[in-house]
């Protein structure tokens, strides 16, 4: 199993629209965030985790040819709005894309993208078939495990595929999430930057809860434009590391 990380940034990629601050002028290619989204090949079957706003950008990039299931976080629009872009593979695979998530995510998917739900659907459409989950499910024969997470006042999903784990918005990990998370070889882990937020883990609350799960190696991934690649990857623990656009792991 193989996952790459499409977008390692925060809502508004990096660079910022607009900044000149040292990270977001910096030439380091690491230091270029899109959109926070990861790509999951097992066997000749791929699935993703969020399509976010940089999808087709992150597509062509990473040469997605496939594309079996999706599986959604939650949704905000840094996660859901490439969703229009499903089109050439409903139209490639002749098919609806299964979509995964809770409940009050799909339906919100379903607001956001009305036209894509008429009665009578049409193949101009983007065309997505959403199943609600609650607790473990397959898709493809590959168990998938949901873990809640606390991103600010909602409470989301990240999800657990074997040995490896998903948690891209995390404000506070609930104490039955930590069960499903034990035994890890790969931790991906939303870590923001140093200044306390709402939604979201600082670095440090990134480390701690790293530390606690215990995962051979952690990446961090949802990054703003306050941390530069190197300086932070270097003052990070042994087994924990800031990850960057392109990065591919294998479990
Ligand atoms: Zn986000
Ligand atoms: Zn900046
Ligand atoms: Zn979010």
């Amino acid at each position: 199993m193989k996952m790459t990380l499409l977008g390692t940034g925060t809502s508004m990629g990096v660079p910022m629209l607009g900044c000149s601050c040292a990270v977001c002028l910096s030439s380091d290619p690491r230091n270029r965030r899109l959109r926070p989204s990861a790509w999951i090949e097992v066997g000749d079957r791929t699935l993703l985790i969020d399509t976010g706003i940089d999808f087709r950008q992150q597509a062509l990039r990473y040469g997605i040819r496939r594309l079996d299931a999706i599986l959604f976080t939650h949704s905000h629009a840094d996660h859901i709005l490439g969703l229009d872009d499903l089109r050439p593979f409903n139209q490639m695979q002749k098919q609806p894309v299964p979509c995964y998530g809770r409940e009050d995510c799909l339906q919100e998917i379903r607001i956001t993208f009305r036209y894509a739900f008429p009665e009578k659907h049409s193949h101009d459409l983007p065309h997505m078939q959403l199943i609600p989950v609650e607790g473990p499910f397959s898709v493809f024969g590959l168990d998938i495990l949901p873990v809640p997470v606390v991103h600010g006042s909602l409470s989301i999903l990240g999800y657990r595929l074997g040995s490896m784990a998903y948690l891209t918005d995390v404000s506070a990990i609930p104490e039955e999430s930590f069960a499903l998370l034990e035994g890890l070889s790969l931790l991906v882990l939303g870590a923001l930057r140093h200044k306390p937020h709402r939604k979201h883990f600082t670095v440090e609350q990134a480390v701690a809860a790293a530390q606690r799960i215990g995962a051979r190696e952690t990446y961090f991934t949802h990054m703003c434009h306050h941390l530069d690649h190197q300086e932070t990857d270097r003052s990070l623990p042994p087994g924990i590391h800031l990850a960057y656009d392109g990065l591919s792991l294998e479990v």
